[in-house]
C-alpha cells in the first residue's frame, strides 16, 4: 500500500515537472524545412530555479513576439509552418545558446530544461531531413551593438572575413567549420557568395531595406565594432558536425526591427519574402 502511495505520488510530481517543463520550452512543430531557435526572450523566473551566477544574463526582448511573426508570415507565403523551439524562461535561470554547464549551472529544472530544448531542436532537425532531406535553422537573438544592423552568425569569425572571397572560397578548413557546411556542397554559389553575395541572406535582406552583416555593402566588420557570429545552437544544430540541416545565428538589432510592432512586421515579412529566393537559390527547391 505503502509503495502504491509512494509510486502514486511520484507520478503527480512527474507530472508537474512535465507541464512545468513544457511552460518554460515551448515545441511548436512544424511542416515547412525551417526550424527557428528562440533562446533569450523569456521572461519567467520561477523561484524554484536557482539564478544563474556567471555568464550573460540580458533579455533579447521582443524576439519571442518577433519570432511569432515570422512563423506567420512564413504561413501566408508557404502554407506550412516552421518548426519553433522558444525558451520563455529568463536568461537568468536558463541560456540554451551554452553548453550545459554555463546554460543551467547545477539547477535540476534547468537542466531538464535544456534538455527539453536541445533534444526537440533535434528532433526538429530530424523531422525535417526525414521529410524535405534538408533544411535551415534560424537562431532568433537580439544584440545591443551600437550599429544597428542585423549580424548573420555562420561561425566565421569577424577576423576571418577580413579575407578576401578568394581567400575564403580556398579556406577548406573554414568551411568544414561553418554551420552551412552542407549547404554550401549544395549551393551552386561560391562560398563566399553563400556568406555575402548578392543572394546571401544578408543580401537578400538588404535589397529589402536591412543592413546586415556580412552583406555585399558590409562584407567585413570594421576594427573594434561588435559582431557575433554564433555559439551553442548554431553549433549543435547546424551542419558542422554532419546532418543536412544548415543554421544561421540571425542578431537583431532593436532599432527598427525589435522596436515596435509595425517594425516587427516589417522585418518577418522581408525575411520570410528572403528565405523564398534563399530556398529557391541555394537548396534548389521552393518553399511552397
Ligand atoms: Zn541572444
Amino acid at each position: 500500500m505503502r509503495i502504491l502511495f509512494f509510486l502514486f505520488v511520484s507520478a503527480g510530481v512527474l507530472q508537474a515537472q512535465t507541464a512545468e517543463l513544457e511552460t518554460y520550452i515551448e515545441v511548436r512543430p512544424g511542416t515547412l524545412p525551417i526550424i527557428l531557435t528562440v533562446p533569450h526572450g523569456g521572461s519567467l523566473k520561477p523561484a524554484n530555479v536557482l539564478a544563474r551566477r556567471y555568464g550573460v544574463t540580458g533579455t533579447d526582448s521582443n524576439t519571442i513576439p518577433l519570432a511569432e511573426m515570422i512563423i506567420e508570415e512564413l504561413a501566408t507565403r508557404y502554407g506550412g509552418k516552421p518548426h519553433a523551439i522558444i525558451s520563455r524562461l529568463h536568461r537568468t535561470k536558463l541560456d540554451p545558446n551554452r553548453e550545459l554547464e554555463e546554460a543551467a549551472q547545477g539547477d535540476p529544472i534547468s537542466i531538464a530544461a535544456w534538455h527539453r530544448f536541445h533534444d526537440s531542436a533535434q528532433k526538429a532537425c530530424d523531422s525535417v531531413m526525414k521529410k524535405s532531406g534538408m533544411g535551415l535553422l534560424l537562431d532568433i537573438h537580439g544584440h545591443r551593438h551600437l550599429d544597428q544592423r542585423i549580424e548573420l552568425g555562420y561561425l566565421i569569425q569577424g577576423d576571418q572575413l577580413k579575407h578576401s572571397d578568394a581567400e575564403l572560397n580556398a579556406d577548406a578548413a573554414l568551411i568544414a567549420s561553418s554551420c552551412i557546411r552542407d549547404l554550401d556542397k549544395r549551393s551552386p554559389q561560391s562560398f563566399a557568395e553563400l556568406v555575402r553575395g548578392p543572394q546571401s541572406l544578408g543580401g537578400l535582406l538588404e535589397s529589402q531595406g536591412f543592413r546586415c552583416l556580412p552583406s555585399p555593402s558590409k562584407t567585413s566588420p570594421a576594427f573594434m565594432a561588435g559582431y557575433f557570429s554564433g555559439v551553442y545552437d548554431v553549433s549543435a544544430h547546424g551542419s558542422r558536425k554532419g546532418g543536412t540541416v544548415s543554421a544561421i545565428q540571425v542578431e537583431c538589432p532593436w532599432n527598427n526591427v525589435r522596436d515596435t510592432p509595425e517594425h516587427q512586421r516589417r522585418f518577418a515579412v522581408a525575411l520570410a519574402e528572403s528565405l523564398g529566393v534563399y530556398f529557391e537559390v541555394h537548396f534548389g527547391r521552393k518553399l511552397r
